[in-house]
């Protein structure tokens, strides 16, 4: 069912998306292309245009050695190089991430939206909302950021304007009293699918994750886990820290993905690279602007075939 939902020509119009991180890796691999210099060279300036467009120095490595493997009984030159590069890419970024939206019509399903506070995440669980509300699914909001001021507000000011429920407490509540009260919501209403914001404080303070693993507990009272989907907002503009950050969560809650907001506004998409190769996690959206329009499916194919696709490989 989501499966069609997300099809490809869903976002084929939003190709721009990611334009300033495809016009900085053109550049990049033109400039590239057209050097010679020795082979120490060579490997120097991938490296560079690497970290540059911000995979990471862990991930840059592997690319590195992998595709340095993968010629070594061969002669090859620098376009045979970005041959590699190209295919190296494609196997990291191939999950099967639509698996998480595969569901029959029957079951519902509750989306866990975590991340730093800032990352985008009340936003995006907006635009989560209305995509599955234009496909016509009951949609609720469970407003559980009940930390962050104005946090409630803010998402009963975007359910008011998408015509979609949000139940939510004051600033200061109980965020587990507000996913409860929520879960009895949707199951009144049979909301099929439940979208809950969650307080996103500072990784480090340890009551933040214990209130996450509180929160889930209280979900997984009401739904089997495989209908539960925990997702990480980050924030693409904020590179390899987002990183951190990730591994924090992931150490309190398992995650099924990521939201990666914000790369309308940044050239250095790499970071989609390091997410799979460092978390092990599918980027499953793009945030591509304020908008709650402003969403993308990440597909992995699109996405390689943007950057090498002016290339010929
Ligand atoms: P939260 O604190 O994680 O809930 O973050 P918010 O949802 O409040 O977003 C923080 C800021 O980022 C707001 O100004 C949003 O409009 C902005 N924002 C969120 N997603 C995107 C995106 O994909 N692109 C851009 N350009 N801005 C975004």
């Amino acid at each position: 069912m989501f499966k069609n939902f997300f099809s490809k020509q869903n976002v084929g119009e939003n190709q721009v998306f990611f334009s300033k991180s495809v016009d900085f890796l053109k550049d990049r691999l033109s400039r590239f292309l057209i050097e010679s210099g020795d082979s120490e060279d060579t490997w120097d300036e991938l490296f560079e245009m690497l970290i540059s467009w911000d995979v990471g120095f862990v991930t840059s490595e592997r690319l590195l050695e992998t595709i340095k493997e993968r010629l070594k009984s061969k002669q090859f030159n620098r376009l045979d190089i970005i041959k590699e590069l190209k295919n190296e890419i494609q196997d990291l970024l191939f999950f099967e991430n639509k698996i998480v939206f595969e569901r029959s019509q029957d079951s519902s399903m509750v989306i866990l939206m975590v991340g730093i506070n800032g990352s985008g995440k009340t936003t995006s669980v907006a635009k989560i909302a209305n995509l599955f509300s234009n496909q016509n699914y009951k949609v609720l909001i469970s407003a559980a950021d009940t930390f962050r001021a104005a946090a409630v507000d803010q998402m009963k000011a975007w359910g008011d304007s998408l015509g979609i429920e949000v139940i939510g407490g004051n600033q200061g509540s109980d965020s587990g009293a507000v996913v409860f009260d929520s879960m009895e919501a949707a199951n009144a209403r049979k909301s099929s699918v439940v979208i809950v914001d969650t307080s996103g404080r500072l990784h480090t303070k340890t009551n933040l994750m214990d209130e996450l693993k509180k929160i889930y507990r209280i979900i997984s009272r009401y739904k089997k886990s495989e209908e539960v989907k925990v997702i990480l907002t980050i924030d693409a503009g904020i590179g390899q820290n987002s990183l951190l950050q990730a591994s924090s969560f992931l150490q309190s809650i398992p995650c099924d993905g990521v939201f990666l907001s914000k790369l309308d506004g940044t050239s250095k998409g790499g970071i989609v690279i390091a997410i799979a190769q460092e978390l092990n996690l599918p980027v499953l959206f793009m945030g591509t602007g304020e908008d709650v329009s402003d969403i993308s499916q990440f597909d992995s194919e699109l996405f390689v075939s943007s950057l090498f696709g002016e290339i010929e490989l």
